[in-house]
């Protein structure tokens, strides 16, 4: 979901942008009135995420599953060591694509229990020559999260997609984030890479320019054509969010909407919720209910009311709620209600 404020202002602005006599969807990205989007845009950002100055923050396409290539191509030498925890279908992939380029090894992993826990990552488990420990934050489709960071002495990479601007986190904690913006920031498009400036290194030839991580900020994201509109429409809620009081309003606000439905499903004999208690995910919430005719049923149900997109992701099956910063509480409480009254027809 997008905030209404914002498809709002987009509607009005989308004929003639202010001040321009085109639109935004026309401009060049050259043009002085896109240099000011775009700039305002990562101001907004830094604001709002506490960016210091030390760190670059770079506007990418490719998705974040783009970064899951950039990231090792970027910060470990070809045929290097890398440390990858593996607690899910997004982790799991970043790992992949890493053992293209060099050797990344599995320090911590929940594969044995169906990701439905985050493991304890110690130093000792990471290989002495790695260049950097990535973990998935939030994982999107099992519905679990790192609470806290690990701790750990080499630079943190950390792939908050389905996170970022919803919770709280320590830019300084992490050598590099990376995020898509589809989930709390904008639409598809955009992947936003926020990389303290000390790893941004000279690399060899072989890696193709648009890779480069040193190469994008030195040239402001503005290499080649930027995906104009995403950024455009990343900026409004960037705007948004300030205005509404900033990342720590959305976190309160977020935890407010994972506790309804967290509240029903402890007070269930219906509804199973496999995740661990203190690795809850407060984005994405995920149950079963007991067999696939109930699981289709309550779909039907739910969308009958106007409850939409809770099929859980393929992978995993059973249902998952997706509270990001744009969903109400209304609409939250609204899917309580229905799993309370599903489950007192049903038992
Ligand atoms: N990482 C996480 C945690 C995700 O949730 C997703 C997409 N849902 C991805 C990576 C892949 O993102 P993209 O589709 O932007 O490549």
């Amino acid at each position: 979901m997008l905030p209404l404020p914002v498809l709002e202002k987009v509607q009005k602005e989308l004929l003639c942008y202010p001040g321009e006599k085109c639109s935004v969807l026309e401009m060049s990205h050259r043009a002085p009135a896109f240099m000011e989007i775009i700039s305002k845009a990562e101001a907004d950002l830094r604001t709002l995420l506490a960016v210091p100055d030390s760190y670059a923050v770079l506007f990418l396409q490719g998705g974040a599953s783009m970064q899951f290539s950039m990231i090792p191509m970027n910060l470990m030498p070809r045929g290097g060591t890398a440390a990858y925890a593996d607690t899910g279908v997004f982790a799991k992939k970043a790992a992949e694509e890493a053992s293209r380029w060099g050797d990344a090894v599995i320090v911590a992993s929940s594969a044995d229990k169906s990701y439905s826990y985050i493991p304890s990552i110690t130093q000792q488990s990471i290989p002495k020559d790695a260049a950097y420990l990535h973990i998935c934050g939030n994982n999107t489709i099992f519905g679990t999260q790192f609470n806290t960071l690990p701790a750990v002495d080499l630079p943190l990479v950390v792939d908050l997609s389905s996170s970022l601007m919803g919770q709280l986190y320590n830019v300084e904690d992490c050598g590099l984030i990376y995020a898509g913006t589809q989930k709390n920031m904008g639409i598809a498009g955009l992947t936003i890479v926020i990389i303290r400036r000390d790893l941004l290194k000279e690399l060899p030839e072989e890696i193709p320019s648009m890779l480069n991580y040193k190469l994008l900020a030195e040239h402001g994201s503005m290499y080649n054509t930027p995906p104009c509109f995403s950024i455009y429409l990343s900026g409004l809620v960037f705007e948004y969010t300030l205005a509404q009081g900033g990342v720590a309003e959305m976190e309160r606000r977020n935890k407010e909407k994972a506790a309804l439905l967290y509240d029903v499903l402890d007070a269930s004999k219906f509804y199973t919720h496999k995740v661990r208690a203190q690795d809850r995910s407060i984005m994405n919430v995920t149950f079963f209910l007991p067999d696939e005719a109930f699981t289709a049923a309550f779909l039907k149900g739910a969308q009958q009311k106007g409850l939409s997109g809770l099929k859980g992701h393929r992978d995993a099956g059973g249902i998952r709620a997706s509270l990001y910063n744009a969903m109400t509480y209304k609409g939250v409480s609204a899917l309580a209600d229905y799993m309370k009254a599903f489950e007192t027809e049903n038992r």
